[in-house]
């Protein structure tokens, strides 16, 4: 049988429950425990501390005037929940029974654990391309992500990979910093919406690399270069850059709760106006398995603050 770092037992019934533990997660985390409701948190066996483990310099997260490494922020929420009494388990949760007044979590080592309340706060996967280099050099010029470091490639030549509304919205941000961003898309036209691609077109920092495909990245210790094959000849050619930016969309991982919370069209789970409720009494979500639309270290930690004052009134008015 497994256990918590501070010993619950599967059989104990649990105030609240947090599955996830990034910036949404800990946060949860840390309002519960100082709300003496003893939350037990499921961390992943994985990916625990969430998509800012795999990042390195995190430069808008308040309170870090200097930055922050974005493991080393993690670890400050998870010491700072910890501290106050939340329980952490290293496991995944593969199995939720979450209709009734008791919720079950079941977890990849097999034990199920209750509780009244369950915070969700899973996060969202950005999409890939699945090239080699491409997980060594991420957070040293791979990013999913133009507000968190565009910053950081002033004067460069930048790539986009995409042709969706998110990849010209990036391209565009992009520009500010630049010297040059070039979109690379497999088709020869952008799916985006034809007010956002004409812009993206008449912008001169802007350039297209149509019918193209980024097959490699180089670069030791940082992004030098890539390497694009044409979708229609096959052929391969190099291309000078120093920060790729994938914009090919991301995935809420929300396989968990399918079926059980309702989500939206995209996968997404859906919560009551500006509150942290879902569709179940007593199960509340946070941070990017719920927001498309922001989607950054600060806004996933205020909604993990909602998710547990929302869970804190939930149980006080249950009584
Ligand atoms: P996540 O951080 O994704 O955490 C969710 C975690 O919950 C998972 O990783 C896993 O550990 C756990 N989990 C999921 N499912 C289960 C399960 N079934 N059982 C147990 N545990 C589970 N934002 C910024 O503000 N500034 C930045 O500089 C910045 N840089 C970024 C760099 C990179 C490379 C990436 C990918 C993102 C970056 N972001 C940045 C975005 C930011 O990381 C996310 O918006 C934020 O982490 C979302 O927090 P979250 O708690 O909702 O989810």
């Amino acid at each position: 049988m497994s256990e918590s770092s501070n010993g619950a037992t599967p059989q104990d019934v649990r105030n609240v429950i947090v599955v996830g533990s990034g910036p949404a997660g800990y946060t949860a985390a840390l309002y519960a425990a100082r709300a003496e409701l003893k939350p037990l948190v499921f961390e992943g066996s994985v990916t625990a501390g969430g998509a800012l483990m795999n990042t390195t310099e995190v430069e808008n997260f308040p309170g870090f005037p200097e930055g922050i490494m974005g493991p080393d922020l993690m670890d400050n929420m998870r010491s700072q929940a910890e501290r106050f009494g939340a329980e952490l388990v290293t496991d995944d949760v593969v199995d939720v029974r979450l209709d009734g007044d008791v919720k079950e979590v079941t977890t990849g080592g097999g034990e199920t654990y209750r509780a009244h309340a369950v915070i969700l706060a899973l996060g969202s996967a950005y999409r890939e391309l699945g090239l080699p280099d491409e997980k060594r050099l991420s957070g040293r010029g791979v990013s999913w992500c133009a507000t968190c470091d565009g910053f950081f490639f002033r004067e460069q030549d930048i790539v986009v990979v995409g042709g969706g509304d998110s990849a010209v919205e990036e391209a565009t941000f992009l520009t500010r910093f630049a010297r040059s961003v070039t979109i690379v898309h497999r088709r020869e036209e952008l799916r985006a919406s034809r007010i956002m691609a004409k812009r993206a077109e008449e912008n001169p920092k802007i350039s297209f690399a149509w019918n193209s495909e980024v097959v490699g990245i180089t670069g030791d210790t940082k992004v030098e270069g890539l390497t694009l094959r044409d979708t229609v000849t096959g052929e391969t050619r190099e291309m000078a850059a120093t920060a790729l930016f994938i914009a090919i969309g991301h995935e809420p991982r929300t396989d968990l709760v399918k079926g059980q919370v309702d989500l939206d069209e995209n996968g997404f789970v859906l919560v009551e106006g500006r509150s942290t409720r879902t569709n179940i009494a007593g199960v509340f979500a946070a941070g990017d398995v719920v927001d498309h639309e922001y989607m950054q270290a600060i806004t996933a930690a205020g909604m993990g603050c909602s998710a547990a004052l929302d869970a804190e009134k939930f149980l006080a008015a249950r009584g």
